[in-house]
């Protein structure tokens, strides 16, 4: 995509209009308060979130794109001035709350920009996201597909984040004299807290900040910040270490769960690979493993690929695993001004059965 006209959580570069994906703090890196660059479009709920991140944020360049309807753009090419018109389609991507995919269709071709998401095949919500996304196509083959490639390579292989939560609960079951302590983000795996909140029939302890984020969701009553009301406590993931959980466990047996990804990395030095007497690591991500990352890449079928995480740590780019997923087009694959809307040869189904 020609430079300079669109940016998707990149908040250093003059563009023309401006993306927000979702408000984990590597995808708003440069981004602040005194923003002032131009109109930032995101989802309903990341608009809602955003006063609390972002204090003093002047909220008219706040646009909102609800999801599954397209919003039509009017962009000048920086080349030749001539106008371009784009539509813009926010997609749920299933990773954290208010997180989108954008779908571009028209004059700068056809691109989706994943953003980070996870699509299990088992999931209601990734189901409809899958419709959505189908339905907006309408047939138009995708010519560019920027793709979360943060687990994309064979090792990553974990489950559902449903059968995820379902081991969590368990290892709190197995633990009834313990205080549990789970580390999180900022934002993000409420679906889980809620679980074990429901599981244990009780409150789960969370910071300030995280619980007001709580209630912007609309989650009341699950949460707390009175520690003597739960002995389940979700915390910041910069605060969840070894020596934070020995310091606890010397007061009362302590027990820390970490969910997420990570323990698949091959890093031998990353500590959450390293299993510690007091860590259970469980394999909850909101990324999509390596299989859901080849089913999307199939359903798609894009003529070009290219991953938006280039510091993973097992990075290989991604068309090394899915260029035979890709559909060979005889065009150009960058049609700025293209004079007819190419459509896919290859028609993406979905699965009534939702496989
Ligand atoms: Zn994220």
């Amino acid at each position: 995509m020609e430079r300079g006209l669109i940016a998707v959580d990149r908040w250093n570069e003059e563009s023309q209009a401006y993306f927000l994906t979702h408000l984990h703090a590597d995808h708003t890196r440069g981004l602040s308060s005194d923003w002032s660059r131009g109109v930032l479009f995101c989802s309903p709920i990341s608009a809602a979130l955003f006063p609390s991140r972002f204090p003093g944020f002047d909220l008219s360049l706040l646009q909102v794109l609800e999801i599954g309807r397209p919003r039509s753009l009017k962009l000048a090419s920086r080349s030749d001035g001539q106008d371009l018109s784009v539509r813009v389609t926010a997609i749920d991507s299933c990773h954290c709350p208010g997180s989108v995919m954008f779908l571009f269709q028209g004059d700068l071709g056809c691109v989706l920009y994943s953003g980070d998401f996870r699509w299990e095949p088992t999931n209601e919500q990734a189901w409809r996201a899958k419709k959505t996304l189908l339905r907006v196509l309408g047939g138009d083959a995708v010519d560019l597909l920027h793709l979360d490639n943060t687990f994309c390579n064979p090792a990553f292989d974990f489950p559902p984040r449903d059968v995820a939560a379902r081991q969590v609960i368990d290892i709190v079951n197995r633990h009834p004299d313990h205080e549990i302590v789970i580390g999180v983000d900022t934002l993000g795996k409420e679906d889980l807290l809620v679980q074990i909140s429901q599981a244990f029939n009780t409150k789960v302890w969370v910071w300030p900040e995280r619980l007001e984020t709580m209630h912007l969701l609309g989650l009341n009553g699950m949460f707390t910040t009175q520690t003597a009301q739960t002995r389940i406590r979700a915390i910041p993931r910069y605060s969840f270490s070894a020596a934070t959980l020995v310091a606890l466990d010397s007061l009362h047996p302590t027990l820390g769960v970490m969910p997420s990804g990570l323990p698949w990395s091959p890093r031998p030095h990353d500590y959450y690979a390293a299993p510690h007497r007091l860590i259970h690591t469980v394999h909850f991500s909101a990324h999509s493993c390596f299989r859901e990352i080849a089913d999307f890449v199939r359903l798609l079928r894009p003529a070009k690929l290219a991953g938006t995480v280039p510091s993973s740590s097992c990075y290989l780019n991604p068309w090394h695993f899915f260029s035979h997923l890709c559909q060979p087009h005889s065009e150009s694959t960058s049609p700025k001004h293209p004079s007819k809307k190419r459509k896919s040869t290859v028609r993406p189904r979905i699965s009534e059965s939702r496989d």
